[in-house]
């Protein structure tokens, strides 16, 4: 078995077709003729144009609007004057011939591009290598690889799926995909989930043509050759996840509400920007929780302000105007960064760690705060502090909030003045407190992780005691409800975003106590909001009342 990342999920059995792009070599001798061979790069600029927008429309109609928007991202940067103009220029003046002029500025882009570390330039790279394939093969009088016509049951195995050759795969054919390159938010790996077939980047070189081969793109598994027993046990696996899907797909689309109509909102819980956008597609209402840690770990220092203003504002941007609430820095206890350089602690669960911390370490938290101030003026991004345990805290977040708008202010920068300032309920100090938090914080976010742990005084590392460590304990359901209560009571706002919130038996409890916002995993967003619609608020009431 091979592991690898799961680029699109879902389980793939079939044999292995090993797609090999053809030569695109060319004789590289100086043109004599400038004219005639301007003129056979805008014939071949032109070609390019019109088959890239056929396949753009194509893609419209076979898999959707936004996957399309990639290949229409290359018409525009085919039509881009400045880049064709550098191609002109390169063949006027070196006497270039045009697929050497082609290939000069593209490698020029190419470079510049991934030479940002920002995944959306890598991406432009990624495009412009595809354009100079395109170009050059139409140049060059070369077919493409025709994927349309592979046989059933094949399993694609490429050094790199471009766009182009993404879209000419028919999946009624294609059962999974293998590329040596390529991340989980690559376009190709858009493209495969949004062509449902599962795919795994980074496994092809143990493989031949003919070669039996399973994926589990959910789990990132590869097995080559399988025996029986394996295959038997995987073809089940596929059926139960074919079925599992079509039952959750009827709920694409669909409000998140009780069979009576009790509307809730179903967001998501993230940890990087680049999971807001698996977010959309698995039709997330927003973003309930953003792990900022994320952005400061695995890395040598605290990211700049303008590092994490990129960061926020790409998943303001990416949710489009709805809901994403950032929670600031929360680290100690399990959560490390050595930069930091925290002392080592007796209890670390009950140390430095959070806002605590923050507030100590201005040069952490005001950069924070700014970034997320200056990113909520390009959607509606919330605010929101971690463990939180006395009223002076959230004053404090608020009091610096205030601050750093007047700064903004003078600095003549965009924000949003109204801002909601809102805190996680994960310690059994705030939820004492939540009448009184209710007042002063713009909304709750009960996260049972914690609150768990601190109400039942578990170390969830500790086996002994493992059995204690349960959101269904009596005492931590009634925390619960008192803090939807409490919430509610002063019209606020009261989430979850702790991992009961995907618990379908926890959800008529919720429904009951009012809680009126569910974050959970992007995968865990289609279950929950079925498990939702099949209660009434009468019948929840009734669960909720013997439960309690
Ligand atoms: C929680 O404690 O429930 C929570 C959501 O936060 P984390 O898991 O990041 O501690
Ligand atoms: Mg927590």
């Amino acid at each position: 078995m091979y592991t690898g990342i799961g680029a699109s999920a879902g389980i793939g059995i079939g044999s292995a077709v090993i797609v090999k792009e053809p030569s695109l070599a060319y004789d590289n001798k100086a043109v004599s003729d400038v004219d005639a061979e301007k003129k056979r790069l805008a014939e071949a600029l032109d070609k390019c144009i019109a088959k890239t927008q056929a396949m753009a429309d194509d893609m419209k109609e076979r898999v959707g609007e936004k996957e399309a928007e990639i290949l229409e991202g290359h018409v525009l940067l085919l039509m881009d004057p400045e880049m064709t103009g550098q191609m002109e220029t390169s063949i006027a003046d070196d006497k270039m011939c045009a697929e050497a002029a082609v290939e000069k500025i593209c490698d020029y882009y190419m470079q510049m591009f991934s030479s940002i570390d920002d995944e959306m330039f890598q991406q432009r790279a990624t495009d412009v290598c595809d354009i100079k394939t395109r170009l050059l093969k139409i140049l060059l009088d070369v077919e493409d690889v025709d994927l349309a016509n592979v046989p059933e049951g094949t399993v694609l195995v490429a050094e790199d799926l471009t766009p182009s050759m993404t879209a000419g795969i028919n999946p009624k054919n294609v059962t999974g995909i293998l590329t040596e390159v390529g991340g989980k938010t690559s376009h190709s790996a858009i493209l495969a989930r949004a062509l449902e077939i599962p795919a795994i980047p980074g496994i092809t070189e143990k493989i031949s043509n003919g070669d039996k081969v399973v994926l589990d793109g959910s789990e990132g598994q590869t097995y080559i050759n399988p025996d029986e027993k394996l295959q038997a046990e995987y073809e089940q696996k596929r059926v139960a996840y074919l079925e599992e899907k079509a039952a959750l797909a009827q709920f694409v689309g669909k409000e998140t509400k009780t069979a009576d109509g009790v509307k809730v909102e179903l967001c998501a819980n993230i940890g990087k920007p680049e999971d807001a956008l698996k977010v959309v597609e698995c039709d997330g209402e927003g973003i309930g929780l953003f792990r900022t840690e994320f952005l400061f770990m695995d890395r040598p220092q605290i990211p700049t302000e303008e590092e994490q203003f990129a960061a926020y504002k790409k998943v303001a941007e990416t949710l489009e105007g709805k809901p994403v609430i950032i929670r600031t820095l929360d680290v100690g206890g399990d959560k490390e960064i050595p930069y930091l350089a925290l002392e080592k602690e007796e209890n670390p669960f009950l140390g430095f760690r959070a806002i605590r911390l923050c507030l100590k370490r201005e040069d952490l938290y005001r950069p924070q705060l700014k970034a997320l101030l200056r990113a909520s003026a390009y959607g509606d991004i919330r605010i929101m502090v971690p463990m939180v345990t006395c009223l002076d805290e959230l004053r404090a977040v608020k009091n610096m909030i205030a601050e750093l708008k007047e700064e903004l202010k003078a600095e003549g920068v965009a924000y949003d003045e109204n801002i909601k300032v809102g805190i996680m309920i994960e310690t059994p100090a705030a939820s004492l407190m939540a009448d009184v938090f209710a007042k002063e914080a713009d909304f709750f976010s009960i996260g049972t992780n914690d609150l768990t742990g601190y109400t039942m005084a578990v170390d969830r590392g500790n086996a002994e005691v493992a059995y204690l460590y349960s959101a269904y304990n009596p005492a931590v359901l009634r925390s619960i409800e008192r803090v939807i209560k409490a919430g509610r009571a002063e019209g606020i706002m009261v989430g979850m975003c702790g991992e009961a919130a995907a618990d379908p038996l926890l959800a008529p409890l919720l429904i009951s106590f009012g809680m009126n916002e569910f974050s959970v995993s992007a995968t865990s967003i289609l279950a929950t909001r079925k498990g939702i619609s099949l209660w009434t608020k009468e019948e929840a009431d009734a669960v909720a009342a013997k439960a309690m």
